[in-house]
């Protein structure tokens, strides 16, 4: 769960970068980094927070060049302090490297462990760092060739971007499970997670990059390989579920497009006995958008948000805890008195948050709430790169769907099927990733992944 955008050849590349970055905050709210080159050197800021609390005018100051890229980090892989927030940045005999990674790998250990028994030394517990150890380590006249030969030996989840003297690359794993897209802004190459990104920059979306495509950006041109490793696309539908913005275009689908048509989906497959149709803002907007449209029954906005909280609220104190959900959403009881309600999200984890929703629903006055989930149940944790716990936290790996609808004291609970999410996009089936529904993993993981390396605690700045 990351976010991360470049820009090529463009004065202000940092200020351009920082707003691209802007646009993608929803993919992490932990900490965010920008480099550039500025023709001599790579400058190099980052920070804990949000985008806009690390880059002040005078941080973007110090950012000079007209190539630049950046990260904004959600930690799936490694621990959450400085030391691992992106970009990371190192001297190699080829020159210095800038490099972001969004998504997982699935073998960074097993590499890792190797590494280090030939002497290789580590400033990071991020999957990302053994990349640019490969390269160092199999230096080429070429970088490209080097970059290349380190994809080989890494498996899983990946969009790459990587800041040179010479170039910026993009690279996109052959299975494709994260976006990464060009566009175009004025002649200037750029790229980004997602389109916001360059709607927000006024730049031209180009195409979204094939999996296996690493794309080399220099004097104003783009230029295109393949890695030599089979492509099979298993893009994440999961992006289209919840992750991706919904004014954002992905794999071919616009997001929001999707939601609707899954929500629709939803109310074919699932109706209910209701008087409204209420969404979880801002998770279950659009599908429940789909599903009042397809239902006939009147869309209310039964749930306020405070858009001024995190996704990742962190509780200050004991005292305090259990303000939870409520710290983000609040009935509005003049909507739900008396009513029956459909209660649309995308998707239950653990259960508690929905347990409290419903519970918030029925306090606001609703005489009925039938939950309904526009994804099927998540029973397996995802190993490419979304923030899921493991088996034993996931309530659908443990529980069948009624026992589900009686720990969240809902009057009824359904989910939107496997066929009914997949119908909604428009690509081949088999052309997406389902594990976390179905525990299809179709890029082995490796057995020590998940063990978490170790590094000296370093305390920085910001942390
Ligand atoms: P839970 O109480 O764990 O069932 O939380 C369900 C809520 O978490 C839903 O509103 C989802 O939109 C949201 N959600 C789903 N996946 C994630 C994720 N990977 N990270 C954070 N929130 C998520």
């Amino acid at each position: 769960m990351c976010g991360i955008f470049g820009i090529d050849g463009c004065d202000d590349a940092s200020n351009l970068t920082y707003l691209g970055l802007y646009a993608l905050q929803h993919r992490g709210q932990e900490s965010a980094g920008i480099v550039s080159w500025d023709g001599k050197q790579l400058h190099l800021e980052r920070g804990m927070g949000h985008v806009s609390d690390i880059f002040k005018e005078k941080v973007i100051a110090r950012l000079p060049g007209r190539r630049a890229l950046g990260h904004t980090r959600y930690s799936t892989a490694g621990s959450s302090v400085v030391a691992n927030a992106q970009p990371i940045v190192v001297k190699t005999s080829m020159g210095p490297i800038g490099i972001v990674h969004n998504g997982n790998l699935v073998n960074p250990n097993e590499i890792r462990e190797r590494l280090e028994l030939e002497g290789s030394i580590f400033q990071t517990t991020s999957d990302t760092e053994v990349i640019l150890h490969l390269m160092a380590r199999n230096p080429r006249q070429d970088l490209v060739e080097s970059f290349m030969l380190a994809l080989g030996e890494v498996r899983g989840a990946y969009s790459l971007l990587l800041i040179t003297d010479r170039c910026l690359i993009a690279a996109r794993d052959p299975n494709g499970f994260r976006p990464l897209l060009l566009g175009d802004l004025g002649g200037c190459p750029c790229f980004a997670s997602e389109s916001c990104a360059f709607d927000l920059l006024g730049a031209r979306l180009v195409r979204e990059l094939e999996p296996g495509e690493v794309a080399v950006a220099r004097d104003r041109r783009v230029e295109s390989y393949r890695l030599p490793q089979p492509v099979e696309p298993t893009r994440c539908i999961f992006e289209h579920v919840y992750f991706a913005r919904p004014d954002s275009r992905l794999f071919g689908d616009s997001v929001a497009q999707t939601r609707l048509r899954m929500g629709a989906r939803l109310a074919r497959e699932a109706p209910a006995a209701a008087d409204i149709v209420v969404p979880v803002p801002d998770s279950g907007l659009y599908a429940a958008m789909g599903y009042s449209r397809e239902s006939g029954l009147p869309l209310e906005f039964g749930l306020t948000r405070n858009h001024y909280v995190g996704r990742t609220f962190i509780e200050p104190r004991q005292s305090i805890r259990n303000f939870g959900v409520k710290i983000k959403l609040n009935p509005v009881r003049e909507l739900l008195t008396g009513r029956r309600v459909v209660l649309v999200d995308d998707s239950i984890v653990r259960g508690t948050t929905s347990r409290k929703i419903v519970g918030m629903i029925r306090d606001g006055g609703a005489a009925e709430v039938h939950l309904r989930i526009s994804a099927p149940p998540t029973e397996w944790p995802c190993h490419y790169g979304i923030d899921t716990p493991c088996r034993d936290e996931l309530i659908a790996a443990q529980k069948s769907i009624e026992e589900i609808r009686a720990f969240i004291e809902a009057d009824s609970l359904a989910y939107l099927s496997l066929d009914g999410m997949l119908g909604a996009v428009t690509g081949p089936r088999d052309s997406y990733c389902t594990a976390c529904w179905t525990g299809d993993y179709r890029v082995a993981v490796s057995p020590s992944h998940g063990r978490q390396a170790e590094l000296f605690p370093i305390r920085a700045e910001g942390e």
